[in-house]
């Protein structure tokens, strides 16, 4: 007879998707990865991981996501979060991702000897969309 597999929330989230959950107010886990987000967001080109795929990371607890560019490629344009058919606000996530990636002194990844930080660190901080 086989063994019985129990799945919850519990057993399976991460200390990680836990603070990142804590600073943005977004439940990674509600993610159920359609790629309605990634579909509609206009810098999509430009990041190294879609936004699907860094919300797959934060759930999978895999803080490699704090390197990516892609937090620092997002314009905070709440595109996503309007097309979400779970209602995840990624824009508020990826601002845990470079809240948290600052606090833990990584680097951003589009960094330029001229400019310390991008300039999306300065309009994530003005709009305070985490604590
Ligand atoms: S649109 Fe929402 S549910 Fe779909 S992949 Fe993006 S965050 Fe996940
Ligand atoms: S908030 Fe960021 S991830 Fe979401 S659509 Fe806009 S640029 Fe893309």
């Amino acid at each position: 007879m086989a063994s019985e597999l129990r799945l919850s929330r519990a057993g399976l989230e991460a200390p990680f998707a836990r603070r990142v959950e804590e600073l943005s107010g977004e439940n990674p886990y509600a993610c159920y990865q359609c790629g309605k987000c990634s579909a509609g967001c206009p810098f999509a080109d430009h990041m190294d991981a879609l936004p699907n795929q860094v919300l797959r990371l934060v759930q999978l607890g895999d803080e490699s996501a704090l390197s990516l560019s892609a937090p620092w490629v997002c314009a905070s344009c709440h595109a996503c979060g309007v097309r979400c058919p779970k209602g995840v606000d990624i824009a508020r996530t990826m601002e845990a991702l470079r809240v948290l990636a600052l606090r833990k002194g990584i680097t951003p990844a589009p960094v330029r000897p001229d400019r310390p930080y991008p300039q999306i660190a300065l309009i994530g901080a003005y709009r305070k969309l985490t604590p």
